[in-house]
Formats: C-alpha cells, sequence, structure tokens
C-alpha cells in the first residue's frame, strides 16, 4: 500500500501517519523528520535544510527529492509507506508518479487531513516533540503523562523552532501557495480521499480505516 498523507502543516499528518504505519505494517516515511534527523547529526544536508525551515520555508525540491528518492531504495519499502510532509509541491508530486510509473506502479491514495487555519496555529503553538524518537504530542490534546517526558522513549520534549508564531503564518501562507493545489492534482489523477481532521485523533483515524479497508 502506497499513501500519501495531504494537509496544512500542524494538520496531523504525522499523528495519522505513524497510526496508519503500525496498522498496515508499512513504513511512516516523514521528509520533515528526516530533515531534522541531519539537522541533529550535524549533517551538511541538515545544515542546507535548517536555513529554509527556520525561516517557515520549503527546502529546494532538488534537495528533498534527492533524499526521498535514495529512502525509497532501502528495503522497507517494497511493503509500500505512507509519506507524510511529501510531495509538497507540484514538480515533487510529478517527480514522484513519474518514478513509480517507471516500474508500472502507483499510488494507492491521498488523504488530505482537512483542518482551518484558525485550529492550526493553537495545534502547533501546544505541539511538542520528542527529538529522540519522533514521537509527537499536544499540550491539551494529547498530553504526555508526565510532563515535557516522551511516553515512548523517555526523552525530553522540545518545541519544534519553526513551530513558533510567526514562522507558523509563514509556513501556512507557503501551503497555501505551493502545496495545497496538489488537492487538485491527485483530484485529478482520481486518487483524493478527504477527511476531517478536527475531530479527535482516534475518530480521524477511524474515518482513514473506512477509506483504506
Ligand atoms: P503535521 O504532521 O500535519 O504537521 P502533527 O501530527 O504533528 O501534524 O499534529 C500537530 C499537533 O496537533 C500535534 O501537537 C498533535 O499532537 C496535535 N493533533 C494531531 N491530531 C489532532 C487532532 N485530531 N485533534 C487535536 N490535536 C491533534
Ligand atoms: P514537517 O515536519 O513536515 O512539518 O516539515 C518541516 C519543514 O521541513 C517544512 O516546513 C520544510 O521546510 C521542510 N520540508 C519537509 N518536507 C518537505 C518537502 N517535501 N519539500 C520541501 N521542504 C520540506
Amino acid at each position: 500500500m502506497k499513501i500519501v498523507m495531504l494537509g496544512a502543516p500542524g494538520a496531523g499528518k504525522g499523528t495519522q501517519a505513524k497510526m496508519i504505519a503500525a496498522a498496515y505494517e508499512i513504513p511512516h516515511i516523514s521528509t520533515g523528520d528526516i530533515f531534522r534527523a541531519n539537522i541533529k547529526n550535524g549533517t551538511e544536508l541538515g545544515k542546507k535544510a535548517k536555513t529554509y525551515m527556520d525561516q517557515g520555508l520549503l527546502v529546494p525540491d532538488e534537495l528533498t527529492l534527492a533524499l526521498i528518492m535514495d529512502r525509497f531504495t532501502e528495503p522497507d519499502c517494497e511493503k509500500g509507506y505512507v509519506l507524510d510532509g511529501f510531495p509538497r509541491t507540484i514538480a515533487q508530486a510529478e517527480a514522484l508518479t513519474e518514478a513509480l510509473r517507471e516500474t508500472g506502479d502507483s499510488l494507492d491514495c491521498a488523504i488530505d487531513v482537512e483542518v482551518p487555519d484558525e485550529d492550526i496555529v493553537s495545534r502547533m503553538s501546544g505541539r511538542r516533540a520528542c527529538l529522540a524518537c519522533g514521537g509527537t504530542y499536544h499540550i491539551v490534546f494529547n498530553p504526555t503523562k508526565k510532563e515535557g517526558i516522551c511516553d515512548a522513549c523517555g526523552g525530553a520534549l522540545s518545541i519544534r523552532p519553526d513551530d513558533m508564531p510567526e514562522t507558523v503564518q509563514k509556513r501556512l501562507q507557503v501551503y497555501h501557495e505551493q502545496t495545497q493545489p496538489l488537492i487538485d492534482y491527485y483530484k485529478r489523477e482520481g486518487i483524493l480521499k478527504s477527511v476531517d481532521g478536527t475531530q479527535e485523533v482516534g475518530k480521524v483515524f477511524a474515518s482513514i480505516q473506512a477509506i483504506l479497508a
């Protein structure tokens, strides 16, 4: 199964993608997580990506495509995958379609997690992330058992630098300009499915399971 998650930053793509990955035993591939791991490890790619991420801008397609195409060569991708945060531009979507077509393959569906901009701001201001294992929480909607400590691995939680209010506004603008057009792209491809992302996490997942059944 090959799935793309669409939606604004903070819509809950990562939260749902992790649940899909666990339920359907496919890898969860988040380009944002891969960039953040590179930043943490001080790689050249991480240094380049950070300059864009900190401003709420997209990392250039060239860098992002090289990274994801390399990730697709890993053996776990044979089972399929759930992509979270990729593609984010029409050029990335076309490159993905083409790469799959070359092997006679295609995506099964693109799931758009719909959340209005007003809700996005409160979601991102309360997001807390574990850099050690990638766990994502929310201080109100999905709190950890112990404040500031990851339930999954015991790591310390932090606020993502790009979740600061000014950067969130920029990311939303970038989303509307560059990523939202993908909704029409996948509609034309005939594989777009939409879910109401304002529901609680379990209900959003139930809607997704109904789509994938
Ligand atoms: P994205 O991957 O789309 O950027 P996340 O999955 O990281 O979004 O979710 C953003 C924030 O909103 C996180 O703090 C997460 O815990 C919270 N969240 C995710 N889904 C929901 C939901 N259905 N209701 C309320 N909060 C949610
Ligand atoms: P995310 O974790 O998906 O919210 O992504 C965090 C940031 O990483 C984004 O704001 C971008 O700067 C960068 N990024 C992640 N995925 C992509 C992508 N597919 N194309 C370009 N930039 C990306």
